[in-house]
């Protein structure tokens, strides 16, 4: 069985184990293969692996391939893994409603192995075409960095983490100082090269694994530390701060300094069902703009 990290995961989904068996043999030279002989297993596993592809027959005691199916697109998790379905050659009904229930291929029993593969291969093909493009729609062109799209999508994500765990998260809202000067000194390219040092400084300044730095658009740029206090945040945004005008990147119209600077607003907040995510965003934002009132080049920070 291959094990590289970009190896195809599949997982084979039938209660008889000479079909798992079967088509085990002619998968497992170019994928990863895990097993399920019911329902519920399937989902278990799938909820802990989350393959690229799932192999799932339709006739199975207790909860049939359909049903597994329905769990399948009702979980956020799951709902995008492609499944084929596994029936036999007789069973013609079978594929209109499987196809309804969001199936995007049919493999029928007795096997024909080359068949298999082929529809296996073009399966996974088309997944990885639409990983790609779901990676690329979430990243700013010009930064590299997440976009608001995928800033969205971290977002969500660590703030449900959070809510399960009672953990508290932080937002750092950052704003370049006297941007517009800037474009209007060296000129509209050179202010996106500033943009892209900037973004390359931000994001090498973030340590941990799970903090994270999106472009929210034109000059601003927003971080997430999940399970930071606002102290320890606090000390991130003034690194940060630090870090850029450290750099000295030349700004002789700014009104701050003969570099180009950043404003800072960081909060923290612990998620529950009254607080949004939103609210935590918002409250950056208006903490930047106390740290733009005060003078720029500095960080504001309060706690939600
Ligand atoms: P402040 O200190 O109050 O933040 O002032 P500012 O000039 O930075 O703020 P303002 O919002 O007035 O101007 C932001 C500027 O950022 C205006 C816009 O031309 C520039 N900008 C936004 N996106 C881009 C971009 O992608 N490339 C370049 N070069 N400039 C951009
Ligand atoms: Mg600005
Ligand atoms: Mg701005």
């Amino acid at each position: 069985m291959k094990t590289g990290s970009d190896t195809p995961k599949i997982l084979i989904v039938d209660d008889a184990a000479i079909n798992i068996q079967l088509l085990n043999d002619v998968l497992q030279d170019n994928n990863r293969v895990f097993f399920a002989t019911n329902g519920r297993d399937a989902i278990r596993i799938a909820a802990n692996t989350v393959p690229d592809l799932v192999l799932l027959d339709i006739m199975m005691p207790d909860m049939d391939g359909y049903e597994v199916c329905r769990e399948f697109k009702a979980d956020p998790l799951l709902k995008d893994i492609p499944i084929i379905f596994i029936t036999a050659m007789s069973q013609q009904e079978d594929e209109s409603s499987g196809l309804e229930l969001g199936a995007v291929d049919y493999i029928t029993k007795p096997f024909n192995p080359a068949i298999v593969r082929l529809r296996v291969r073009n399966q996974l093909e088309l997944k990885r075409q639409r990983d790609l493009l779901g990676r690329l729609s979430c990243l700013d062109g010009l930064t590299g960095l997440a976009n608001r799209r995928g800033l969205d999508e971290y977002l969500d994500k660590e703030w449900r983490r959070a809510l399960r765990n009672r953990t508290p998260i932080s937002v750092i809202m950052i704003d370049i100082d006297h941007f517009k000067d800037y474009n209007d000194s060296y000129g509209h390219l050179a202010g996106d090269d500033c943009l892209k040092r900037v973004a390359y400084m931000l994001e090498g300044t973030l340590e941990r694994p799970a903090d994270f730095v999106a472009r929210y658009g034109g000059e601003e740029f927003v971080g997430i530390l999940p399970e930071t206090e606002l102290p320890g945040t606090m000390i991130i945004a003034e690194k940060l701060r630090y870090v850029i005008e450290a750099v000295q990147i030349p700004h002789s119209s700014s009104q701050v300094a003969p570099y180009v600077t950043i404003s800072v607003g960081a909060t923290c907040g612990v998620p529950a069902p009254e607080l949004e995510a939103r609210e935590l965003l918002n409250r950056a934002d208006q903490l930047l703009y106390q740290a733009k009132r005060n003078g720029r080049n500095q960080v504001a920070g309060d706690q939600e």
